[in-house]
């Protein structure tokens, strides 16, 4: 994979691959460096030993060959003085020494031959002395012959200056051994002590060195070590990270599907109750161990009220909430319900859990600037707050929708209005009473209808004509309107007959407004063609629903309207059967 600017992602990885190879390279120099100088000290004490060995066994060499000299010297005195004892005194015994002293001299030779074979002018010294001793030896063997021969005297006479001059030779040559091999010691011992200086000097340098090459090495491998424990760690966590975020998305996007087919699902929905129920069931599989209830807002504007819930909530909420009761609606955005004591929290949410542990929001349901009401929601677990755009996206569409129903409803209730009265028509009261008595029943509340009829309707049409009697019905439509609630719903159900629905409304409350309509009826003054026409009456018969259905409930109140009549008009009757099988909860009241 690339970026646009060309990087590509295994550029790090590349980077990281040339680094670690680098660093591989630099250990292993730095390692072979260590293991050279450590040869090399190795080497050098090994060298070092050998050249001591050799020195020593040279050393001993030099002092065996001094001691031969000496020897040499030593026992050719020795012969010498037994051979004067001997001319002096005669006695074989002297002779005996001579003899033993003369018989050593040879083999001593041949000894100093042998050890200086490898040094040319020591080897020529040697001879030289060789010939020398062979020398002194027959000047001895004469002078013995002659003391054979003549005694002392004659052994005197044979003793001349030759005699010391091969002596003297004798020792010149024994003194330029011992010299030579004490010039050959010297040099020994300087070149032994340049090898131990050598030797000190690797040691001394070679063996830190090796050492600080080594440390360095171990510090790299350390510093690499936590490096890569650093590095693993990193990975970990960002794989971690990925798959947490793989789940996020996953889950959005299964979110995100649900959300496209529930849209296509809304799009077709036909009425409100339908989409709600199409959004709990939803945001119930969006937000699992989430509870929920969607409020809408009444068209009396003055609370808004539950329509439909899923799951269990963690904090309760009322039933009926005033706009004012809820943040959302005020602010018109989310407001989350903190736990903390000092933020605002709903008026409409029972008190808080002791543990504070659940999250409460609530979400205003707003389309093209209108309050339709709030989904308010409620869990335990992170999932609203993680899925709060899913949340918000549903709520957006619920919205639209509810909006769009709405539009629609109006322009049906505009194409069902009665044109004369601006009351809606009896087809619409069909409609309106099966719904509105089907959704009281639903919530246990009471529910009432009036029938109204003007008296005598007839004679005022004959003395003020049609047109007349017309625009006394259009003032009456007016009036119905003005005097009823936004939720009651006023229709023209035929000629100068009206039927008035009173959702909520108990056999007492609808005779109250009942006897309010009659007086406004009475007290109305309308002007038609310059003139003001007189003022009519009206007869209301009331019936509040039971476990009948709408058909029986608009028979019952047409029944008492016609009891109103009969007894004398301009009165309100309330259907009898009330009282003895559905009295709500202010009864009934029969006249
Ligand atoms: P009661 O007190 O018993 O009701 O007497 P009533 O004269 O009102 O009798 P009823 O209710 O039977 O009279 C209905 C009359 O209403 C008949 C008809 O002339 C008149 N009417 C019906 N539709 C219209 C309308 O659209 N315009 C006008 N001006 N009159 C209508
Ligand atoms: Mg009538
Ligand atoms: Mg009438």
């Amino acid at each position: 994979m690339t970026f646009a600017s060309g990087l590509s992602v295994d550029e790090p990885v590349r980077q990281e691959n040339v680094r670690v190879r680098k660093a591989n390279v630099a250990n292993w120099v730095g390692l072979l460096a260590a293991t050279a100088i450590f040869i090399a000290v190795g080497a050098g004490v090994l060298w070092g030993v050998q050249r001591f060995i050799a020195d020593a066994r040279h050393v001993a060499h030099t002092h065996e060959v001094i001691a031969s000299v000496d020897a040499f010297e030593a026992r050719l005195r020795d012969a010498e003085s037994a051979q004067r004892g001997y001319l002096l005194t005669s006695q074989v015994d002297y002779l005996v020494a001579y003899r033993s002293n003369q018989a050593q001299l040879q083999p001593l030779l041949d000894r100093l031959q042998r050890l200086v074979a490898d040094n040319p002018a020591q080897r020529a010294r040697v001879q030289k002395m060789q010939q020398l001793e062979a020398l002194r030896e027959q000047q001895i063997h004469g002078n013995l012959e002659r003391y054979r021969r003549g005694g002392l005297e004659e052994a005197r006479s044979g003793i001349d200056e030759q005699v010391l001059v091969v002596s003297s030779q004798i020792r010149l040559v024994a003194q330029q051994l011992i010299a030579a091999e004490r010039e050959l010691l010297d040099l020994r011992d300087r070149s032994s002590q340049r090898s131990a200086l050598s030797l000190r000097a690797l040691a001394l340098v070679g063996i830190p060195l090796g050492i600080v090459l080594l440390g360095l090495v171990y510090l790299r491998l350390w510093r690499e070590t936590r490096w890569r424990a650093r590095a693993e760690r990193r990975n970990e966590e960002a794989a971690n990270r990925l798959q947490q975020s793989l789940a996020e998305s996953e889950g959005q996007r299964a979110g995100l599907a649900e959300l496209t087919a529930y849209a296509g699902l809304l799009q077709n929905c036909i009425s409100a109750d339908e989409a709600v129920a199409l959004t709990t069931r939803l945001l119930g599989r969006l937000l699992p161990g989430s509870g929920g209830t969607v409020y809408r807002i009444r068209a009396s504007r003055d609370y808004a009220e539950q329509l439909a819930q899923w799951g269990r909530h963690v904090v309760d909420s009322q039933a009926l909430v005033a706009p004012a009761e809820c943040w959302a609606l005020r602010r018109g955005q989310i407001h989350v319900n903190s736990a903390d004591e000092y933020a605002a929290r709903c008026a409409h949410l029972a008190p808080a859990l002791p543990d504070n542990t659940g999250q409460l929001a609530c979400i205003p349901l707003t389309a093209q600037g209108v309050q339709l009401g709030f989904i308010y929601i409620s869990s335990t677990g992170p999932a609203v707050n993680a899925r709060m755009a899913l949340v918000h996206a549903t709520a957006d569409q619920l919205s639209m929708t509810l909006h769009t129903l709405s539009l629609q409803e109006k322009l049906r209730v505009q194409s069902i209005r009665d044109p004369l009265t601006g009351l809606f028509n009896r087809r619409y009261l069909e409609e309106s009473l099966v719904r509105e008595l089907a959704r009281c029943q639903r919530r246990g509340l009471p529910f009432s209808v009036l029938m109204l009829d003007v008296d005598h309707f007839k004679r005022f049409n004959d003395t003020h004509g049609h047109p007349g009697g017309d625009a006394l019905l259009a003032a009456l439509g007016k009036l119905l309107q003005t005097q009823l609630r936004a939720e009651d719903i006023a229709c023209r159900y035929g000629g100068e007959e009206f039927t008035v629905l009173l959702p909520e409304a108990g056999a007492e409350q609808a005779s109250l407004r009942a006897e309010q309509l009659l007086q406004a009826i009475r007290a109305l003054r309308v002007e038609h063609m310059g003139h003001e026409l007189p003022a009519v009456t009206a007869s209301i018969g009331i019936a509040v629903a039971g476990r009948d259905g709408a058909e029986h409930l608009l028979q019952r109140a047409d029944q008492a309207l016609y009891r109103a009549k009969q007894e004398g008009r301009d009165r309100v009757v309330v259907d009898g059967q009330v009282q003895a099988s559905a009295a709500g909860p202010d009864g009934g009241c029969d006249r």
